[in-house]
């Protein structure tokens, strides 16, 4: 029988979810850990036919029938094996290889390949504990790296001469640069790693067939990765997965952190089971390969506009991964710290706490949704309720789908309208705008939605509401742009000032004598209300 190779058929197991495919044709149930439907290959009433997405199997207790996603679509829909991987390709958008066996060349060629890297490895971890190698080891113990810790991850150091294509120079060239490690250039072979850091990737069968070189003159990029190889795919590499795989079994979940330094550390301080994706972009590779062991991820991001952004990204890729058991959270690290540092400087029990207070998806996705859409008028809250429509259809498993849409039809009751109920009590603090600027204001949000967008911060720090109708306005797009901005900065002169009495009382209660202080304070309060009065006043104009 012609077979494919390996890697393909694993790659297919690992892009499609088995219970995806088996739903297709036979309604299934989660009960424990497994699905349970009835056996489409016999005839029966109660359910005795399970899948184990996280082995990969399915097994019939009534008649017995037993086999992983390929022979389900052969013997479900009567194909033969080339048929079925063909059907299977299509679902999974995956480009059919022409059928070959690994060739007696290939295989050798592989086994060159790993033997080349990893004699590679051994120059480097050599090199990092000599006189060349003194800054990066120095570099790497001031990040808390023990010897020990070196050893395990395999860590060397590649020197700024041509280090691999001078001692390889025996072997053919070609053979050398299949691997990423020497490119030919003018002058002939030259090293693609000079002056790095360098930290192994690892293969499923623990073999390096790649590295991750870091920079250690603080140039850009800060890492650079072996260009894409036979052996070596970026998209579908998951840095640490070798040594996290156990762990992430054991612990029932994985964690994703954004650094290689961070994930290491993390491994090392009782969270066997972090990983990092090489470089910064998360793939739906990698969630799809950390989905098979199970799907329970909790996502350890920068608490900075970046790692938010990144966290978003990564709660959209996850969603069609989403099954109603999977844990999937976000952390994130303030302070301008990450995990390496929250480690060293506060201890595995801080991190502890980062990670066990992450927040659910679902709750994730709803604070987004309510911090970036103006939800305090009908046109963000159609937005909203959109961009909310979208993620959710993005589940693939229907009846989940359904009950996560309920729950955010409650919110959207409880939450958005609320305010509606508020309206019957006033509130008398509130707003301490005259009416008509009121009214002006409130026809502006009605109007000009792409305003309310743009000055959402400001226009919901005023705190009313822009539900009943006004009046039109009859400004034009510019002119009320022009409002909002001079409203703005009128009532920020107005908090200034009451600073400014705020300052001089504390400084009349700290005893501040001086009265050059009490001029000091007051000529930059006055220099600082003159420049806001002459912005006021271009604005007006
Ligand atoms: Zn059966």
């Amino acid at each position: 029988m012609a077979k494919y190779d390996n890697s393909f058929t694993d790659e297919l197991r690992q892009r499609l979810s088995l219970v995806d495919v088996i739903s297709r044709r036979v309604p299934l149930t989660k009960k424990g850990q497994n699905y349970w439907g009835c056996c489409p290959f016999h005839n029966e009433k109660t359910p005795s036919f399970s899948v184990s997405e996280e082995k990969g199997f399915y097994h019939c207790f009534g008649c017995g029938e037993h086999g992983d996603i390929i022979s389900f679509v052969m013997k479900s829909e009567n194909l033969d094996f080339k048929n079925a991987i063909k059907e299977l390709a299509d679902m999974a958008g995956m480009k059919l290889p022409e059928i070959k066996q690994k060739s007696k060349q290939q295989l050798e060629a592989e086994e060159n390949y790993v033997k080349i890297t990893e004699s590679a490895s051994k120059i480097y971890q050599d090199l990092l504990y000599q006189d060349i190698g003194k800054h990066a080891l120095e570099y790497i113990k001031k990040r808390g790296f023990s010897d020990e810790m070196i050893k395990k991850y395999c860590i060397g150091y590649a020197p700024k001469n041509n280090i691999i294509s001078s001692k390889f120079s025996n072997i053919n060239i070609n053979k050398l640069t299949s691997t990423g490690l020497v490119r030919i250039g003018e002058y002939g072979p030259y090293d693609f790693f000079r002056d790095k850091l360098m930290f192994p990737i690892f293969n499923a069968h623990n073999q390096i067939v790649a590295f991750s070189g870091r920079s250690l003159d603080g140039s850009e990029p800060k890492y650079i990765n072996t260009p894409d190889t036979e052996l070596f795919h970026k998209r579908q590499t998951i840095f640490g997965f070798n040594f996290a795989r156990e762990f992430i079994h054991k612990q029932n979940r994985s964690i994703i952190v954004e650094g290689q330094i961070d994930a290491i550390q993390m491994q090392n301080h009782g969270f066997g089971e972090t990983v990092a994706p090489l470089g910064t972009a998360l793939t739906e590779d990698h969630i799809a390969i950390l989905c098979k062991s199970n799907r329970n991820i909790t996502f350890c991001f920068d608490g900075d506009n970046a790692g938010q952004k990144a966290a978003m990204r990564a709660c959209l890729l996850v969603l069609p991964f989403l099954r109603d058991n999977s844990e999937i959270k976000f952390a994130f690290v303030t302070g301008g710290k990450d995990p390496d540092e929250i480690l060293k400087n506060s201890g595995e029990s801080a991190m502890h706490k980062i990670i066990d207070s992450a927040t659910p998806l679902i709750d994730f996705l709803w604070d987004n949704v309510n911090k970036n859409y103006l939800i305090n008028t009908p046109g963000g809250r159609a937005q909203a309720e959109k961009f909310l429509k979208d993620c959710t259809s993005k589940i693939t498993d229907k009846i989940f789908q359904n009950e996560i849409e309920q729950e955010y039809n409650q919110r959207k009751f409880n939450q958005w309208h609320k305010w509606k109920q508020q309206k019957y009590t006033p509130n008398i603090e509130l707003p301490d705008i005259d009416s008509m600027t009121l009214n002006v204001i409130k026809s502006i949000v009605q109007k000009y939605p792409e305003l309310s967008e743009k000055y959402l911060e400001f226009l919901s720090s005023l705190n009313i509401s822009f539900d009943d109708n006004v009046q039109d306005t009859n400004l034009s797009l510019i002119d009320a742009e022009k409002y909002i901005v001079s409203f703005k900065l009128q009532r920020y002169i107005k908090s200034l000032q009451s600073e400014k009495q705020e300052i001089l009382k504390k400084a009349l209660e700290n005893n501040i004598s001086d009265p050059s202080v009490l001029q000091e304070i007051e000529d930059k309060l006055k220099e600082a209300h003159d420049k806001l009065e002459t912005l006021l006043d271009m604005n007006n104009k």
